[in-house]
């Protein structure tokens, strides 16, 4: 596999291009960013350790029947995934309340939901993802109804794995955040990352932040609880 010319830098991970035109690679970086991009540091370690966490999630998932972007893990922060074309939309599973749901609805951070939620926002950055209903994302093109559909049964599907596969490894999962594409025979799949860059993960016990909140509300040492999760997943050395 020949890495090639880069073809996109975001705010966590550079894509390559690939010899294969159905094949690129990703490139998990250190760099953290909050609050679209206002908030900015490093959290030394992490890229390695996102990566290798979500290549085994994505491998756990596949055995659960759900199909990913994940194809092969080439060192600590590079992974050849199948190329997609991303659905602009974000999808959020919620178990408990927390972040922006808390905010918005008014809801004390940590209080329990009686179902877990869905909500979608749509991959805007200069708009700062706004919230959105699946109707607005039919009206402006951002995916169809099959897709929505599809995703939703998706995303549901990971979130009764993730629950499930973290709380054997003391964490709850409070929420986090998925994306989807289409590869080019048309197939969804889970594309991006699962790690704590987009998950809230809590300490069954003592309700600590395993997580980028670590980091988004200075709250201490976010690459000890990178580190925490991943050696709690043993995947530490
Ligand atoms: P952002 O774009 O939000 O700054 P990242 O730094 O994580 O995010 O950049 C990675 C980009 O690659 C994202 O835009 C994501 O949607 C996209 N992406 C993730 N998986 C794939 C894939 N399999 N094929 C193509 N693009 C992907
Ligand atoms: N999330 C993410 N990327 C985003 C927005 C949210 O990965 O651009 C994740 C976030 O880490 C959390 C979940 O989605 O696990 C819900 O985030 P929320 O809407 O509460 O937003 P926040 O409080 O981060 O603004």
């Amino acid at each position: 596999m020949e890495q090639k010319e880069m073809i996109y830098e975001g705010k966590a991970k550079k894509v390559y291009a690939t010899d294969d035109e159905n094949l690129v690679i990703v490139d998990y970086k250190d760099d953290a960013t909050a609050f679209n991009g206002l908030k900015k540091g490093t959290i030394v370690g992490k890229g390695a350790i996102n990566n290798r966490m979500t290549n085994y999630l994505m491998s756990q998932l596949e055995k659960q029947g759900v199909p990913t972007h994940f194809v092969e893990e080439l060192d600590d922060r590079r992974t050849v995934v199948k190329k997609v074309s991303i659905i602009p939309l974000e999808v959020i599973i919620r178990n408990r309340a927390a972040g922006s749901f808390s905010k918005r609805l008014g809801v004390a951070e940590g209080s329990d939901l009686l179902c877990p939620t869905l909500e979608f926002s749509y991959k805007d950055d200069d708009l700062g993802d706004p919230l959105i209903n699946s109707y607005m994302a039919k009206a402006i093109g951002a995916a169809t109804q099959e897709e929505i559909d599809e995703i939703t049964r998706m995303a549901f599907a990971v979130n009764e794995f993730l629950k499930e596969f973290f709380a054997g490894i003391g964490i709850e999962l409070i929420d986090f955040k998925l994306e989807f594409g289409k590869t080019s025979d048309g197939q969804i799949v889970l594309a991006d990352e699962i790690s704590p860059d987009t998950c809230r993960y809590w300490d069954i016990e003592t309700h600590e932040k395993l997580d980028k909140d670590r980091f988004r509300r200075d709250l201490g040492d976010p690459e000890g609880a990178y580190k925490e999760v991943f050696a709690r997943m043993g995947l530490g050395k």
